[in-house]
């Protein structure tokens, strides 16, 4: 199995030098974490929020699924493993900060493109489905590049279904939480920010 032998390489990797020259952090992390900030991604290999943010341990509470959807708050049935960590992260982190980042050729945007119905699915269309009205709005607007356009769409769906839930809304009316969208660029590795006024995402500066 060499992938998982590349893996471990990693881990080599990571012993000699990330936590060599960080044990401090690491030790005093072990104490407890303070994250000022969520990052709520795609699954998706090749979109690690912590690469793309060069990220050091304890700077980011990450959550990822697919299409880096949040769903709307409600209380009944299922298990509710995004809302656990939303409620986690703002409720006893106090994280000030929710990024919520979408990519390019994301997969479950495709698939939420595509619609419903591949008979091997038994998970993914019940949560993709979490796009339905945001694919419908994109397609009446025929968009050159509808897949591009729902990534952009998903992330403001997102941003949407975090402000259902009261102790996003009322930290973020006080001013202690800040939501922010992004979408990344995986050819070109670039970040864009949305606008949430203007509806629109610009690249972030690179001094930024
Ligand atoms: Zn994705």
């Amino acid at each position: 199995m060499p992938e998982f032998a590349a893996l471990l390489r990693g881990y080599g990797r990571f012993r000699s030098s990330g936590y060599r020259d960080q044990h401090r952090r690491w030790e005093t992390l072990a104490e407890g974490q303070e994250p000022p900030v969520m990052i709520i991604g795609c699954c998706d290999s090749r979109v690690d929020p912590a690469t793309i943010f060069d990220t050091v341990p304890g700077q980011a509470f990450i959550l990822r699924n697919v299409a880096n959807l949040v769903p709307p708050f409600e209380q009944g049935g299922g298990l509710h493993g995004v809302s656990a960590a939303l409620e986690f992260a703002v409720t006893k982190l106090e994280v000030k900060h929710i990024v919520v980042m979408g990519h390019g050729a994301c997969g479950g945007i495709s698939a939420a493109l595509a619609g419903h119905g591949e008979p091997d699915r038994i998970f993914i269309d019940k949560w993709i489905g979490l796009l339905d009205s945001a694919r419908d709005k994109v397609l009446e607007q025929a968009p050159e590049d509808p897949q591009h356009a729902l990534e952009l769409e998903g992330v403001k769906v997102s941003l949407d279904n975090l402000r259902t839930f009261p102790f996003v809304a009322e930290r973020e009316a006080a001013g202690r939480l800040k939501l922010h969208g992004c979408w990344f660029a995986i050819a070109e590795g670039t970040l864009y920010e949305l606008d949430e006024k203007a509806g629109q995402f610009a690249p972030v500066p690179e001094a930024a």
